[in-house]
């Protein structure tokens, strides 16, 4: 019965971890969440108003399938003022989530046959948005004592006639590596060798720590730039994840066939959570640096007392809100590492298997210190006995 495409897919491990950590929580069990991939704060007041106003005054209809033209100029003076990119507004595709820019984007440049490089421990839809465009993934596993990244030997080591684009996410999720300006030029000079595309997923750009600094690989030289989809969104720097809504930017005959994919397929997004957006954009950016100050905090926190765990080691992440744990040496597999500490100490964590490192698992501290305090003296308690 199912098109083959349906049957190529893994089921997600995360969503697995997560109803059953949600189950133990209505059976009234105080379980410490550490799995979540969203801000823990509210979208800031001045962005909903924008929204409801949009909502009071009617603005319900279909819009242009690429985004409001006010929105699209907005972003493409984003991706100038912050990211040293010219795209102008029509390079600008707004889409229902970074998510569904990512797979428009791949669905409209990687054929059947074509491969995709993509840095392991990685986002796990990545893999499958290049399954079910008929693509196969090409997975480069990075090291730990490179702090997770892809070096450029790596990146050429992984390459094939049939290599079609390579898929570089700075910072990281599940990792938190920042990428620097000399270790993306590295990449694009392997990239541009071989006119490989390289899909740029950004999404995390806001939430830098230390003396980390992103730095948006389309900005970096002409080249760079005709060969880069820059991926980004609302969900992550201004806590809007349930609004789905994302944008892409690139050379204007990739943004001309995203949008025509994507009007054959969604539409445009939501009319009013576009207002929002615009809001978010123009508004104040305050809570942005708010969010990003009280992240630093917890990172800072889960970093120190993970490092002081025996037989658990951490880098550092430098950005997004996730810490991946390296579990190695207690031996047990990820997936049973979680689940015992689930089922045991009621401490949910995501199971580094599902994104490509079986030896670790992943913490995230998009949730108040006081729970990661005691979740990670449940989690030090569990490690003890293994
Ligand atoms: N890219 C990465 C690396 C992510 O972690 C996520 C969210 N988990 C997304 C894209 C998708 O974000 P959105 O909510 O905008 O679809």
């Amino acid at each position: 019965m199912l098109a083959e495409r349906a049957t190529i897919l893994t089921p997600s491990l995360t969503l697995s971890i997560d109803s059953k950590a949600k189950a133990m929580k209505a059976e009234g069990i105080d379980v410490c969440g550490f799995g979540a991939g969203e801000p823990d704060f509210d979208t800031p007041e001045h962005i909903k108003v924008a929204a409801q106003a949009a909502l009071e005054q009617g603005f319900t209809k279909y819009t242009a399938s690429s985004g409001i033209p006010e929105l699209r100029q907005a972003i493409a003076d984003k991706f100038k003022a912050d990211n040293g990119i010219d795209y102008k507004s029509t390079q600008v595709v707004v889409s229902n989530g970074a998510k569904h820019s990512c797979y428009n984007a791949i669905l409209a440049t990687v054929q059947p046959g074509d491969e995709v490089i993509i840095p392991s421990p990685y986002w796990l839809s990545y893999p499958e948005m290049v399954r079910l465009a008929g693509g196969e993934p090409v997975f480069v596993q990075t090291k730990e004592e490179n702090g997770w990244k892809m070096t450029p030997d790596e990146f050429q080591d992984a390459m094939t006639p049939r290599t079609k684009m390579v898929i570089m996410n700075s910072p990281n999720n599940p990792t938190g590596a920042v990428y620097t300006r000399e270790e993306l030029e590295a990449i694009v000079e392997v990239a541009a060798g071989e006119d490989i595309l390289i899909l740029s997923d950004e999404i995390y750009e806001k939430l830098v720590y230390d003396d980390a600094k992103h730095v948006s690989i389309a900005s970096l030289s002409k080249e760079a730039y005709d060969l880069t989809i820059t991926v980004n969104g609302f969900s992550k720097s201004y806590a809007m994840t349930g609004w789905r809504l994302g944008y892409l930017g690139a050379p204007e005959n990739i943004a001309k066939a995203v949008d025509a994919i994507q009007s054959h397929s969604t539409s445009n997004p939501c009319s009013f959570a576009q207002k929002g957006a615009l809001a978010a954009l123009k508004g104040d950016q305050t809570p942005v640096e708010d969010m990003r100050a009280e992240f630093d905090l917890r990172r800072n926190y889960m970093v120190q007392r993970l490092g002081t765990i025996d037989r658990i080691s951490v880098v550092a992440p430098q950005g997004a809100f996730y810490v991946l744990a390296n579990i190695g040496r207690l031996g047990l597999s990820s997936p049973n590492f979680a689940d015992r500490l689930l089922s045991k100490h009621h401490v949910a964590v995501v199971p580094g298997v599902a994104f490509g490192n079986d030896g670790t698992v992943r913490l995230s501290y998009a949730t108040s210190l006081d729970v990661i305090k005691k979740g990670l003296d449940r989690f030090e308690e569990f490690c003890r006995t293994l």
